[in-house]
């Protein structure tokens, strides 16, 4: 099995490249936030929590998104690998998904983080956030909370990987086919 991280702030690309990659490697694709949507959009108790802390750009608890993964992980079996986008955003989930791996007999062979700068991000979220529905998307100061979270609480995640080398920084700004060919040649090194 081959699992990545595609890992990097809100805004950085994460989705739309995690997209091009399952459809050129065939992994399955695991977004928290996806999935979380998809719990709220079901009105789900799990989706009725976690949207109190999404609205305000706040991270949802480690064990809510921690829970999921693991389901996730049992009910698919023989992928060739995963990919986790937006997941692990703690270093509590960074080791709670290392043991759950460890159980499988697999491990994370490589963190790409995006690298963009934060003004760029802000443009893009409130860009995006035009046309994708996404109420977290639409205020400057929820989008600027989520930057934050990220900076103190999911950057100590690449800190994690570090050190076990696990970690390549790759430019996040430039044209997506660039970012993409950027990304897949680090992967091919590794298969
Ligand atoms: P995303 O679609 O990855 O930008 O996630 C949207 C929102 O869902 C985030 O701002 C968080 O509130 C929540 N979320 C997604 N993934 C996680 C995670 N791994 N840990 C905690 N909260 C998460």
């Amino acid at each position: 099995m081959f699992n990545i991280i595609l890992f990097g702030p809100p805004g950085s690309g994460k989705g739309t490249q995690s997209q091009k990659l399952i459809e050129k490697y065939g992994w399955k694709h695991l977004s928290t936030g996806d999935l979380l949507r998809s719990e709220i959009a079901q009105q789900t108790p799990l989706g009725l929590e976690a949207k109190n802390f999404i609205d305000k750009g706040q991270l949802v608890p480690d064990e809510v998104v921690i829970g999921m993964i693991s389901t996730a992980l049992e009910t698919n079996p023989g992928v060739p690998g995963f990919l986790f986008d937006g997941f692990p955003r703690t270093a509590a989930q960074a080791e709670a998904l290392d043991k759950l791996l460890q159980l499988k007999k697999t491990a994370i062979a490589v963190m790409l983080a995006l690298d963009v700068s934060e003004e760029e991000l802000v443009k893009r979220l409130l860009n995006r956030g035009q046309s994708s529905g996404r109420s977290d998307d639409t205020d400057e100061s929820i989008i600027r909370s989520r930057i934050e979270e990220y900076e103190t609480k999911t950057k100590p995640v690449a800190d994690y990987y570090n050190g076990f080398n696990k970690v390549v920084h790759i430019k996040g700004e430039g044209s997506v086919e660039e970012i993409f060919e950027a990304l897949c040649k680090e992967i091919d090194k590794r298969t």
